[in-house]
């Protein structure tokens, strides 16, 4: 037992320190999906060289450098990393980022994020110097975690901010945005993107009270995207109702960051064909919905009526070939565990391959960083999951993360990876 705990610390260690930028490093899996429609390759390989992918193909032939290392985490099914496009940082383990100890920062990334395949993550509104402050620890080495992006503070309407999220720390709370008119919208877009934002999200339509409806006007919504859009940034909203849905196409948004829950009508012809012809995408959060509604003790009959309208909607809009990115808003929700998001995402249609698409070239292609991200190919970044199982036999197997590798180096191995399993 002792012999046993040793070795794995020793791969612990091993998995810990930098790679060096010279060096080629073999990872060799059972089975690589490249993309998602890709042709699979068994008893593939794949070298990584200064945190980029140098080839990717069968083992036998590969032509691996003598001076060549080999990764501990072997011989599972290999994916492109996975982008959550949907997350927070707003529960009380991230606050004081500037200061929390650097481990315990990674395991607050390692419980949330990478132990299930993350490589990249966007922050749907959070206390943005704190997101900020995170990012760059992450980003000097110090911890192990994701590529974090960020909206920042979010835009609300006036007196909007949301009953579900007002149990914030009050100076969080007064640092978001509530704008009263175009000019102000646009200028917390410029400060949010000044001080590190990667988009902008807007609260269109919110209730801060029961009973109370606040509504973004059209023209200060328009002013948000217009600003973001010429800082080349994208738009982020709730569609909270068909009516907020229509408002997001009215003004330009780019991403819808739910399906719409509690609708009677569907999202109608019309609808769709703008939401295509505008390139607005969808992340369907249907993990979400039930978390919620079994919150407000929903009964299950009740649940299962709203969250099939959900389905259809997310199936209507991909018979438009409307694009579905992954996302689960966790961080707002505390269960982290992505499973279930997965096979309600098969439950509404969507088949394995496009899964893999909504978690790896959809976000890519709709941040413009298809050249270098989202698939395993020649000179993409080293962004890489091995699952122990392979997720066209059950999409479960998403979920089932043997290590994780971000340009090229280790940030996440499960602790039952010395013994990986077979992917059949
Ligand atoms: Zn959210």
């Amino acid at each position: 037992m002792r012999t046993f705990a040793l070795l794995f610390f020793l791969v612990a260690l091993s998995n810990a320190l930098p790679v060096l930028a010279a060096d080629t490093w073999v990872i060799p899996a059972a089975k690589i999906y490249p993309a998602p429609n890709a042709e699979p390759i068994e008893d593939g390989v794949v070298l990584v060289r200064a945190g980029r992918i140098t080839y990717v193909g069968k083992r036998e032939s590969a032509k691996i450098p003598k001076s060549a290392k080999t990764s501990s985490c072997v011989g599972g099914v290999l994916t492109a990393g996975f982008q959550n496009s949907h997350v927070h940082f707003i529960e009380p383990r991230w606050e004081g980022a500037a200061h929390k100890t650097a481990a315990e920062l990674e395991q607050s990334l390692q419980d949330m994020l990478t132990r299930y395949g993350f490589t990249t993550v966007f922050d749907t509104a959070s206390d943005q110097a704190n997101t900020v402050a995170l990012r760059a620890r992450v980003e000097k080495g110090e911890i192990r975690g994701p590529r974090i992006f960020t909206v920042g503070l979010a835009l609300f309407p006036p007196d909007g901010i949301p009953s579900y999220i007002n149990d914030l720390p009050p100076p969080v709370l007064a640092r978001f945005h509530l704008p009263r008119n175009a000019e102000e919208a646009k200028a917390a877009v410029r400060a949010n993107i000044a001080h590190g934002a990667d988009g902008t999200k807007l609260f269109l339509h919110t209730s801060p009270r029961q009973g109370v409806i606040r509504r973004m006007s059209a023209d200060i919504a328009r002013a948000a995207v217009e600003e973001t859009h010429a800082q080349g940034k994208l738009v982020m909203a709730h569609p909270t109702s068909l009516e907020a849905m229509r408002l997001a196409l009215d003004v330009g948004v780019d991403i819808l960051v739910h399906t719409t829950l509690g609708e009677e009508a569907s999202w109608d012809a019309a609808t769709l064909a703008r939401m295509k012809a505008g390139h607005q995408s969808v992340i369907p959060t249907f993990k979400l919905w039930i978390y919620e509604l079994k919150k407000e003790e929903v009964p299950t009959s009740v649940v299962d009526l709203l969250v099939d309208a959900t389905f259809r909607q997310l199936e209507s809009f991909i018979a438009v070939q409307g694009q579905v990115l992954f996302g689960t808003d966790v961080g707002y929700m505390h269960d982290y565990d992505p499973t279930d998001e997965y096979v309600l995402m098969a439950k509404a249609g969507m088949s394995q391959a496009q899964i893999l698409e909504s978690l790896t070239t959809a976000p890519a292609a709709r941040w413009k960083e298809d050249k270098f991200h989202g698939q395993i190919a020649k000179g993409y970044a080293a962004d890489l999951v091995m699952l122990a199982a392979d997720p066209s036999e059950d999409v479960r197997n998403f979920a089932n993360v043997q290590c994780v590798f971000r340009a090229g180096t280790p940030i996440y191995s499960s602790p039952q990876s010395s013994s990986p399993k077979s992917s059949s």
